[in-house]
C-alpha cells in the first residue's frame, strides 16, 4: 500500500480544514488536506459574520472577497410573525472597519476560494480522497487510511491530525463522542429561489431573521445570480405536524410569515427542498494524543445567527496555530491542546448563550436593549462575532430575562491517566 508522511493531515477541506491548511503551511509546514469532494461541491452556511474578516485577511482573500460578486451584507433584520420588519441593524452603526461590511456567499465558490489558497500556500490538496480510518501507534492517532475514488488505499502519516471533517464529524462518530445540546434540537427544510424580492439599497444583502410560530423562523439570504437562499428552522414535531413532504411543510411555513409570502411570491422555487436535523452538538473531547478537532467536526450550533463559518475558520486557524507550537515543541499530547480547546469553547458557548436567548419565550431583545442601552455594544459583539471578550456583564443582565445556561462541562482535551483510559476533560 503507498504511504506518505507530512508534519500534519487535515482531514476535510471545508472553511475549517482549509483555514488550518493554509496557516500550518504559511508556517513552512508540510501538510495535506483530504477532501472527500471534487471542489466546487454544495454546501449550506452562506451567511458570514463581520468577523470573519479577521481568519480571511490573515489568509490573505480579502481582496478576491471584495472583487467578487458575492452580495454585500452590511446588516440584519428581523421580521415578526405578523410580517412587521424591524429597523435593519448595521454593523457600521456599531464599529468603523472594513470589517463592518461583510458577505453573503456561494458556499460552492467560497470554499474553492478557500481551498485554492491553501494549494497556493503549498498545502498539498487531494480531492476525492476519503479518510476511512484512523491509524494509531501506542494509543495516539499517527495517521489515517484513505481511499480515493478510483479505489485505491493510501496511508498517510503524521505526528498530528487534524479532524475537520464537518457535521459528517468523523472521529467523534468513531471515539462516540457525540453529545447533543440538551435543549437546541431544531431542524432545517430549505431552498432556492430565482426572482424573488430584494430589498432596495444598502439592505440588499441583508440577513433577514423573520418569525413562525412556536419560536421558529425562516432565513432569507440573497445570493449571487438573482437567488435566495431561503430555510425554515423549528422544533421538529412543528415541522412534521401535518405533513412528510419537505415541499408541503416549506410551502405550509411560507403563509405564516407576510414578509417571506411577499418576498418569494414573483419569484420562482429552483432546485430541490433539503432538510438537515440533530442540530446542535459539541465533542465530548478536543483532542486526543496525535488528533484535535476542528469547527463542526468538533461542535455544531444552531445556525440563528450564521455562526458556523466564522466559528470555523478562526477554529481552523486556532487548531494550526496550536498544532504548529506542539510540532515545534516535539509534543503533540492531547493535554497540550487544552488551552486552544478552551479558547474554542469560550467563543462558542458566548454565542450559545445568545441563541438559547433567542428561543426563549420570555425573551425579547428589544425589551433587554430598552431596560439595559449601555450594553448595546457588548450585545453587537457576540453578535458580530467579537466573542473572545468579558461577556459577563452582558450574559449577568440577560440572566434577569431568561436563563441562560451553565457552560458545558465536556469539550476539553482527553487526558488519559493511568487506569483510565477512557480518558476526561483535561480542563
Ligand atoms: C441549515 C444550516 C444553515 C446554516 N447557515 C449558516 C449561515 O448562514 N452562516 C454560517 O456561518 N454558517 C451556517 N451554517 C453552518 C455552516 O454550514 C458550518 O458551520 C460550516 O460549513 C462548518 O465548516 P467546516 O469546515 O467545519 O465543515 P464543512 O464545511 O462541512 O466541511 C467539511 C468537509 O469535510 C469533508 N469530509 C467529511 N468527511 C470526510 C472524510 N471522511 N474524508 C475526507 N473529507 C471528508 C466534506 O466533504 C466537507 O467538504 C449552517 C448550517 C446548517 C446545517
Amino acid at each position: 500500500m503507498k504511504q506518505e508522511r507530512f508534519d500534519a493531515i487535515v482531514i476535510g477541506g471545508g472553511p475549517a480544514g482549509a483555514a488550518a491548511g493554509a496557516v500550518l503551511a504559511s508556517k513552512g509546514r508540510r501538510v495535506v488536506i483530504l477532501e472527500r469532494e471534487k471542489f466546487p461541491r454544495y454546501h449550506i452556511g452562506e451567511s458570514l459574520l463581520p468577523y470573519c474578516y479577521f481568519p480571511l485577511e490573515r489568509l490573505g482573500l480579502i481582496e478576491k472577497l471584495k472583487a467578487s460578486h458575492f452580495p454585500k451584507k452590511y446588516s440584519v433584520q428581523f421580521v415578526s410573525t405578523e410580517g412587521r420588519l424591524s429597523v435593519p441593524f448595521y454593523f457600521f452603526q456599531h464599529f468603523e472597519h472594513d470589517a463592518s461590511m461583510t458577505w453573503q456567499v456561494l458556499r460552492s465558490e467560497f470554499d474553492q476560494m478557500l481551498l485554492d489558497n491553501a494549494r497556493e500556500k503549498s498545502a498539498v490538496v487531494l480531492e476525492e480522497t476519503t479518510v476511512r480510518e484512523l491509524l494509531r501507534t501506542n494509543g495516539a492517532v499517527t495517521g489515517v487510511q484513505a481511499v480515493s475514488t478510483g479505489g485505491s488505499s493510501v496511508q498517510f502519516h503524521a505526528p498530528v491530525t487534524i479532524d475537520a471533517t464537518g457535521r459528517d464529524a468523523f472521529a467523534v462518530g468513531r471515539n462516540g463522542w457525540k453529545v447533543r445540546d440538551p435543549y437546541l434540537n431544531k431542524i432545517a427544510v430549505w431552498t432556492y429561489y430565482k426572482g424573488a424580492v430584494r430589498d432596495p439599497g444598502l439592505d440588499e444583502g441583508a440577513t433577514t431573521v423573520a418569525f413562525v410560530p412556536e419560536k421558529g423562523w425562516f432565513w432569507y439570504i440573497p445570493l449571487p445570480e438573482d437567488m435566495v437562499s431561503v430555510g425554515v428552522v423549528a422544533e421538529k414535531e412543528y415541522l412534521y405536524r401535518d405533513a412528510r413532504e419537505l415541499e408541503t411543510i416549506f410551502q405550509r411555513e411560507v403563509k405564516n410569515n407576510r414578509w417571506i409570502e411577499d418576498h418569494l411570491a414573483p419569484g420562482a422555487q429552483t432546485g430541490q427542498y433539503f432538510v438537515t436535523g440533530e442540530f446542535s452538538y459539541r465533542s465530548r473531547y478536543c483532542a486526543e494524543d496525535g488528533l484535535v478537532l476542528t469547527g463542526d467536526a468538533f461542535s455544531f450550533l444552531d445556525p440563528v445567527f450564521s455562526s458556523g463559518v466564522f466559528l470555523a475558520l478562526r477554529g481552523g486557524e486556532m487548531a494550526a496555530d496550536a498544532v504548529d507550537e506542539a510540532l515545534a515543541a516535539g509534543d503533540v499530547r492531547a493535554e497540550r491542546f487544552a488551552d486552544y480547546g478552551a479558547r474554542l469553547c469560550e467563543g462558542i458557548e458566548a454565542m450559545r448563550k445568545l441563541v438559547y436567548a433567542f428561543y426563549n419565550p420570555r425573551f425579547s431583545f428589544k425589551e433587554f436593549l430598552m431596560e439595559f442601552p449601555q450594553l448595546r455594544g457588548d450585545l453587537t459583539d457576540c453578535l458580530i462575532g467579537n466573542l473572545y471578550r468579558d461577556f459577563e456583564p452582558l450574559f449577568g443582565a440577560m440572566a434577569k430575562f431568561a436563563d441562560v445556561p451553565a457552560p458545558l462541562p465536556h469539550g476539553g482535551a482527553q487526558k488519559k491517566e493511568a487506569g483510565n483510559l477512557s480518558g476526561h476533560a483535561a480542563d
